[in-house]
């Protein structure tokens, strides 16, 4: 009778340690997926409404919770279209500018990427869900090693980091099958027109400190081939000494 009553104590209290880790594992779950009927949202009414019609950017899309990569003050406007800031004066790109410039580069898995301009590390995550390698460089330390610990976290594993000026692009890893640039600078970069591969494309935003062309270049034949994307506003490309590119 005695151990019968201690065992129905411990029935419940089982009963409460399990209902409190399983509600705690619900509250982790709501946590990093509360946004998946807004990012769906945003897919479909910011990126296929406007034509991206790429499935492995789409689904990039659709997997990269956007809003851990937003400071948080600003998680719930993370899809909202339109960028946001980050810090240092540097801002996360509007999602569409991200789906559309990687759209752009007609990526395959076996590629290798490099983007200029880590910022937040959203478009890596982006890329990292596409290619098999990615290569990332951010010239303000802070930036850069928060990205890195946030992906890092995230379990990324195909990201290599760099804290360091992009402008001469990642020659011990050159060529690249493409290269995606996302600050500005008033003309191409000579180093990352020599680190892209033949048949590789680039996508750069080229032009004045304010508003820029969104320029896509192919390598045909050793020379670049030019197409005017769309207009764009994107921070300047800068150098070690903050002045611009
Ligand atoms: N791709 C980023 C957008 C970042 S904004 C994202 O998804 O969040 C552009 C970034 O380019 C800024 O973080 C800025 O510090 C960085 N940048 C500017 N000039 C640079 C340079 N010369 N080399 C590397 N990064 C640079």
């Amino acid at each position: 009778m005695h151990f019968f009553t201690v065992n129905k104590k411990i029935l419940a209290f089982t009963f409460i340690i399990f209902g409190i880790i399983f509600s705690s594992f619900n509250t982790i779950k709501n946590y990093t997926d509360k946004y998946e009927k807004v990012r769906q949202r945003m897919v479909r009414n910011q990126i296929v409404s406007r034509g991206i019609k790429d499935q492995k950017v789409i689904q990039a899309m659709l997997n990269v919770k956007r809003h851990l990569f937003v400071p948080q003050n600003y998680e719930r406007m993370a899809y909202e279209d339109r960028p946001l800031s980050i810090g240092e004066g540097q801002t996360i790109s509007q999602p569409y500018i991200v789906a559309l410039m990687t759209e752009t580069l007609d990526l395959k898995k076996d590629m290798k990427v490099l983007e200029i301009g880590t910022g937040s590390g959203y478009q890596a995550a982006i890329l990292a869900e596409i290619v098999n390698k990615v290569y990332t460089i951010e010239i303000i330390e802070s930036l850069g090693v928060k990205a890195r610990q946030l992906l890092e976290s995230l379990n990324y594993d195909n990201i290599n980091f760099r804290i360091g000026d992009g402008y001469k692009g990642w020659k011990e890893h050159a060529p690249f099958d493409a290269i995606i640039v996302t600050c500005a600078p008033t003309d191409i970069p000579k180093p990352l027109e020599n680190q892209l591969k033949e048949g590789g494309k680039m996508i750069i935003p080229i032009g004045g400190s304010i508003t820029q062309d969104l320029a896509l270049f192919e390598k045909k034949n050793g020379k670049l081939i030019k197409k005017v994307v769309a207009p764009v506003r994107f921070v300047p490309m800068v150098r070690d000494d903050g002045k611009r590119y």
